[in-house]
């Protein structure tokens, strides 16, 4: 079925980063957007996560849009389920849902030179077409299956952390957590108390600092809906912390280390005041520095290993049989649950999610691949016109993904201004803006811990097959803002 009307735009990702596409190209006058999403529903990440635990760990005044604050978080760090409730009242209320399809598995999208628009290319042979193309897939859609022999003769119960089955009872169960990240950091302390067993594979042991949470009394939820500068505020306070210890502790290692060997100190110090047994607290300190891999925030991770019916299990996994583990040790334990706690799938996978073929039939995939992961601020690629992909190389702003999507609606503002000033068909990013752009985040990565820090054992997903921490954008969340209110307008070529 081939649809001929060419939609103003085709958005690729119902979660917050389309959303905010959306919104963004809404107040710049178009209406004709049509948003693919391949789930049952919108909310990107928080429709998809539901295990038991699941929470922010990014203050939740900082982790949602500045333009739509939320007074109604119960906690300072909100409980999954109310990020997918914003989710809906952000669609409703910028009346997003109407552009929204779910189901739509899209597997390509072709860029038509000819008729200057793009071709999507949907699951079960529909094809549309828009004149731009966004795609806001996320960084950690792509769940990541562990390779593991014999793991497919496992014969009880397998769980994928993003694929959480409500109505499987765990009480009684003895299950296996594989996995050591920030999902099972929360998800171990939950299922414990109601599992009869539970054994933790640890490969790498991961720093988890104190939480400070806390429930948001009524009267100050009331407040923040009263008079939201409140929230602004506290906002503000939030952001500005948290962007100090990014700058500091992550990207300007060189001069900063010692905050990174504070937070070492206050995570060990942690562990110590929950767990006793030295031998145990060995086990699960790490051996990389604090910053090489995405650290976390539990306040009941270490207690949850001091329970009779937890134990830690460090020897690697060597095989899976169909009623248990064996490690390489020639150790057995015997399962009837499975979890995989083993995240996502970024490099191979993700960048992009699906098939982008561009201008002269570059496959952006590929190119990345064999060139270097690469986006000009975080947003295009030379020889892919009308096209901004949002889950890219160096865009995501550590501070908060919101900072990331608000400064990609920026850039969209400026460059969309100037497409429709110019009357436009087409923009596409030089590649000597691009080049320079990479340059300049190259260099700044050389004073990150990534680059200066103890970082081999960390096995950090921020990290890319060519040995690259090609994810964060290297900068300041302040100097992403500016720039992208004021890119030189010249780094696109418009025809
Ligand atoms: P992750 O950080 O990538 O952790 C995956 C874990 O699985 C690691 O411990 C990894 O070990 C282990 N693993 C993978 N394959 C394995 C194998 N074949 N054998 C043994 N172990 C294996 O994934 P995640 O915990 O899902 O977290 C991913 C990201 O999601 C986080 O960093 C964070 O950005 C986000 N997240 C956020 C929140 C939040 O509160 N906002 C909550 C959860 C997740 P190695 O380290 O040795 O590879």
């Amino acid at each position: 079925m081939t649809n001929t009307n060419v939609h103003d735009a085709a958005i690729i990702g119902a979660g917050f980063g389309g959303m905010g596409a959306a919104i963004q190209l809404g107040r710049l006058g178009f209406k004709d957007l049509v948003i693919l999403e391949r789930e049952d529903d919108l909310g990107g990440t928080w429709h998809v996560n539901r295990y038991p635990g699941l929470a922010v760990d990014i203050p939740s005044s900082t982790y949602s849009y500045s333009f739509e604050p939320n007074p109604h978080w119960s906690r300072l760090y909100a409980p999954g389920e109310e990020l997918k409730k914003y989710a809906s009242h952000v669609a409703d209320k910028y009346d997003l849902r109407k552009n929204m399809r779910f189901n739509s598995v899209v597997e390509g999208a072709v860029w038509d030179a000819e008729n200057e628009h793009w071709t999507v290319n949907i699951a079960g042979g529909e094809r549309l077409h828009a004149r731009y193309l966004l795609t806001a897939t996320g960084f950690l859609s792509q769940p990541k299956m562990p390779e593991i022999d014999g793991i497919e003769t496992f014969a009880g119960k397998v769980i994928h952390t993003t694929k959480w089955d409500d109505s499987y009872d765990l009480a009684g169960k003895k299950a296996a957590v594989i996995g050591t990240g920030a999902t099972a950091v929360q998800l171990i302390p939950e299922i414990a108390p109601t599992l009869a067993e539970l054994t933790v594979y640890q490969r790498t042991a991961i720093w988890v600092t104190p939480k400070s949470d806390a429930k948001i009394p009524k009267r100050v939820r009331s407040m923040y809906a009263r008079v939201p500068l409140t929230q602004r505020i506290v906002r503000g306070f939030g952001s500005g912390v948290l962007e100090v210890l990014m700058v500091a502790a992550v990207l300007k290692y060189r001069r900063f280390k010692m905050f990174n060997k504070i937070a070492e100190r206050v995570a060990k110090r942690h562990m110590a005041r929950q767990i006793d047994d030295p031998e145990l607290r060995k086990k699960l300190t790490p051996d990389y520095d604090f910053g090489c891999k995405r650290p976390t925030f539990s306040n009941d991770y270490f207690k949850a290993f001091t329970r009779d019916n937890v134990h830690l299990e460090t020897t690697s996994i060597e095989r899976i049989e169909p009623d248990g583990i064996v490690t390489t040790d020639g150790k057995k334990t015997t399962i009837d649950t499975l979890i995989l706690a083993t995240g996502f799938n970024l490099w191979d996978v993700n960048f992009p999610a699906i098939e982008i073929i561009g201008r002269d039939g570059r496959n952006l995939g590929k190119w990345w691949r064999d060139n270097r992961f690469q986006a000009y601020e975080g947003v295009a690629v030379p020889h892919f016109p009308n096209f901004l992909t949002l889950a890219s190389p160096y865009s995501y702003s550590g501070l908060s993904y919101f900072t990331t999507i608000e400064s990609q609606m920026k850039h969209m503002k400026r460059l969309f201004g100037e497409v429709s000033k110019r009357r436009a068909s087409t923009f596409e990013v030089t590649p000597e803006a691009n080049a320079e752009f990479l340059d300049r985040m190259t260099e700044k990565l050389e004073d990150s811990v990534f680059a200066l820090g103890s970082c081999s054992t960390a096995r950090s997903y921020y990290f890319n097959q060519h040995g690259e921490a090609a994810i964060l954008r290297p900068t300041s969340t302040i100097n992403a803002f500016r720039e992208a209110g004021r890119f030189p307008l010249e780094a696109y070529r418009y025809a």
